[in-house]
């Protein structure tokens, strides 16, 4: 089990380092899922939604409106620290489609605009505790980001 996930192990550990934890920059899109960056300057985004016990993926770019998805691709990965697994992303109504992950796992997600273009890591902690001023889970909070405005 441990030389099984030493790799992937090391991988997870290499992109959580140096991440900061807290509210801090969580930011919100317009159907009210949490936006993560798929580019490295604001170009594409990715905003997650939570339904049924999956989690959506849509496509949104530098003005948030929202990108067909035809030849990106998503990878994602999630677990604790010591055993992270692969999850099955697929494409369901122009959204990047997978299972959510369990309470207080880390999601790490790679985006390519294309099949040979260079993977942006993005990563998610899934803290589903609900957040009493907004009473939405705290992996989408949208409260840091209405107190720095
Ligand atoms: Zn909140």
């Amino acid at each position: 089990m441990k030389t099984m996930n030493k790799t992937l192990t090391t991988t997870l550990l290499a992109l959580t380092a140096g991440f900061a934890f807290g509210h801090e920059g969580i930011e919100l899109g317009p159907n009210k899922g949490r936006i993560l960056e798929f580019s490295n300057d604001e170009t594409m985004h990715g905003e997650i939604v939570e339904k049924e016990g999956k989690l959506q993926i849509a496509l949104l770019d530098k003005d948030m409106k929202s990108v067909k998805i035809e030849a990106q691709t998503l990878t994602a990965t999630a677990g604790q620290r010591n055993s992270p697994t692969k999850l099955e992303v697929t494409v369901q109504n122009d959204a990047f489609t997978l299972a959510a992950p369990a309470d207080g796992d880390w999601l790490i997600l790679q985006y390519k605009a294309s099949a040979d273009a260079k993977a942006i890591t993005a990563r998610l902690h899934y803290n589903t505790s609900k957040c009493e001023p907004c009473s939405n889970p705290e992996w989408r909070c949208g409260c840091g980001e209405q107190q720095a405005k």
